[in-house]
């Protein structure tokens, strides 16, 4: 007979586990790799949620500043409103699994049919299916036709070094490293995070990650990264709740994607706890899901349009836009906005 749970939840990292900590019943986690095994990320998130997922322990360094360097000069963002931090993906995701009670197992979701999740290791149904397994969006992929579920895909190549470096979270807008994109340095602890990002999606970008080491006189070590997928198309395929970079909840021009799908996902646990519990419909919860993530439409576009910009200004100016937002009141006007994008609507509650 088929394992049933409340939930199957294909996928265990941020968006996985921020789903499964919020939803209450049985459920199910899986994922083709260990927890915590596969990092991509440079792990650069907001302190508050990396606090509110349980995994505080995991923090390396805490940055209260943001640098952002043309070729021209560097600008100065200060974050002490809503510090970031760094952390070790691996002790966060044991962590953050530590606070739920879901049920984890190794294998790669090859497909849905109806509410059967089928696996590397067998079938499992639930009540209600997530998909959270990034880019790929393994199961959205299965139901959904190509169209419905186009990305738009950034690449990004990394690697963690060790060497000493000022604190904060460094963006370098540095053509001749990184023609169509940035380059980024995030520190942690004693060691760095060097990583160079192309917003079309060029996947060979070794040279480029090395002009950037070349140029702060480090050697790299060992190296990772993939794609960052945005998009937001509609996240509800049938019956299944697409979250985090499957639904391409990404953010356009910062690449930044922990915070997105941990938000998302919290907002779909308390939806899908609250039908659970029998206080609302599958139908009505759907219908929020689905309105939470065309709320956040209106941003993406202004940041799609900047990314735009990002990629085709020169030099100067592009120094003379980014000038204009590093002001104090440039700065807090867009980081007001920025950081509310894929904020909680606990209003929505029947
Ligand atoms: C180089 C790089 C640096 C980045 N740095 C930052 C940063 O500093 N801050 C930030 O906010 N964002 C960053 N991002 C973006 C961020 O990493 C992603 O947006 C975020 O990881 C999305 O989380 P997710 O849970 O949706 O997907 P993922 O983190 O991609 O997790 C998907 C999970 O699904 C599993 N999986 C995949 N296929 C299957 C399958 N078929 N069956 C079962 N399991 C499967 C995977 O093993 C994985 O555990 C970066 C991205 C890259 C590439």
């Amino acid at each position: 007979m088929t394992p049933t749970y409340d939930a199957v939840i294909a996928g265990a990292s941020f968006a996985g586990l921020a789903l499964a900590q919020r939803l209450r019943g049985r459920v199910l986690l899986v994922d083709r790799d260990e927890i915590g095994e596969n990092q991509t990320s440079a792990c650069g998130a907001p302190l508050r949620l990396v606090k509110a997922m349980g995994a505080e322990d995991a923090v390396q360094q805490v940055h209260e500043r943001l640098y952002i360097y043309t070729a021209a000069r560097r600008h100065e963002w200060d974050l002490r409103r809503e510090p970031f931090c760094t952390f070790d993906y691996r002790r966060f995701c044991d962590l953050a699994l530590s606070r739920s009670s879901a049920e984890f197992v190794r294998a790669s979701a090859q497909r849905l049919e109806g509410h059967t999740v089928y696996t590397t290791r067998g079938a499992y149904r639930g009540r209600f299916i997530a998909d959270c397994t990034g880019w790929r969006a393994a199961l959205a992929s299965t139901v959904a036709p190509p169209a419905a579920i186009e990305q738009w895909r950034a690449f990004g190549l990394e690697s963690e070094v060790t060497c000493a470096f000022p604190a904060g979270l460094h963006f370098y807008f540095w053509r001749d490293c990184v023609p169509d994109g940035y380059a980024w340095a995030f520190p942690c602890e004693n060691r760095v995070r060097f990583g160079v990002l192309s917003y079309r999606g060029e996947t060979k970008l070794r040279p480029r990650l090395q002009t950037l080491l070349d140029r702060f006189g480090v050697a790299p070590e060992s190296m990772h990264g993939g794609y960052l997928a945005a998009g937001t198309y509609d996240p509800v395929v049938g019956d299944l709740f697409v979250v985090g970079d499957s639904g391409g909840q990404c953010l356009p021009l910062t690449g930044e994607g922990i915070r997105t799908a941990v938000r998302a996902a919290w907002q779909v646990g308390d939806l899908l706890s609250a039908v659970l519990e029998g206080e609302a419909t599958l139908a009505w919860a759907k219908d929020a899901y689905r309105a939470y993530v065309a709320a956040q439409r209106r941003g993406i576009r202004f940041l799609a349009a900047a990314t735009w910009a990002a990629m085709r200004l020169p030099d100067r100016p592009l120094d003379v836009v980014i000038s204009a937002f590093s002001g104090a009141a440039g700065q807090r006007a867009f980081l007001r906005r920025y950081l509310g994008m894929f904020g909680q609507t606990e209003s929505w509650f029947p």
